[in-house]
């Protein structure tokens, strides 16, 4: 098992807790945390073509196409810190990307989607998580105001930086979001089942304890 590369997707509603459970995991795990809409937030933040161009679908709850979510994704997958491999939080959404990553990971590093923990938690408990959740400008660590709040208001923990609250976690677009994992990355939890590598997480638990059960779920404890 050493040093054959690993890559772990998260897989979840908005709001399950991937995010905040893919930067301790990559800490605990020693691997990159890559998250799609991190790097369509950092294009948005950047004023590129691309931002632009995924702003409008974010702003709508919609998915971002497949085409240039893949290709930005793979540039990422390029840099050296995914060379022992990554957490995928929030990428693939859709089967395409699905399949799309198998064969990055088959042409690239020669392996496979390794596990693929699916966080579960009650549709009614997504609101209450997304409206309370406060985000670091510089590099999206999240905070709850109730379940996670940072040590100083409206700072992050990590780097200082200034939290904000994201567009699309207003309510009317959180519910359009649900939707749209419903039809489109709901039928992902088929797709590593039947490849064995999913496993189901109780993601309505106290972070420590969705984390404690990551761990156990990936063996890697
Ligand atoms: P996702 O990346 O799946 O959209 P996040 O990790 O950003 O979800 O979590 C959504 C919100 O819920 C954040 O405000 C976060 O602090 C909070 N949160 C995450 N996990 C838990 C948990 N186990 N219990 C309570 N709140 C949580
Ligand atoms: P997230 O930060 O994962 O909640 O994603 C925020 C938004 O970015 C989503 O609602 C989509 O509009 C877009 N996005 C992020 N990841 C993807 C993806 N894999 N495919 C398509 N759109 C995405």
């Amino acid at each position: 098992m050493a040093g054959s590369p690993r890559f772990i997707v998260l897989l979840g509603p908005p709001g399950a807790g991937k995010g905040t459970q893919a930067q301790v995991l990559g800490k605990i795990l020693g691997l990159a945390h890559v998250s799609s809409g991190d790097l369509f937030r950092e294009q948005i933040r950047a004023q590129t073509e691309l931002g632009r161009l995924a702003k409008g679908y974010m702003d709508g709850g919609q998915l971002v196409p497949d085409t240039v979510t893949v290709a930005m994704v793979r540039e990422r997958l390029k840099r050296e810190d995914c060379l022992r491999g990554a957490i995928l939080d929030g990428f693939p959404r859709t089967p395409a990307q699905a399949e799309a990553l198998d064969q990055m990971l088959l042409e690239q590093w020669g392996c496979k989607v390794e596990r693929v923990p699916y966080v579960r938690i009650p549709e009614s408990t997504l609101v209450e998580r997304l409206s309370g959740r406060w985000t670091c400008q510089q590099e999206g660590h999240v905070y709850h105001q109730k379940f996670h709040p940072p040590i100083v208001a409206g700072k992050c923990d990590i780097d200082g930086s200034a939290l904000y609250q994201r567009e699309d976690d207003r309510e009317d677009t959180v519910r359009q979001r649900i939707r749209v994992y419903l039809e489109q990355t709901a039928p992902l939890v088929e797709y590593y089942r039947q490849r064995g590598v999913l496993v189901e997480i109780d993601g309505d638990a106290p972070i420590t304890q969705v984390t404690e059960a990551l761990v156990q779920g990936m063996g890697a404890g």
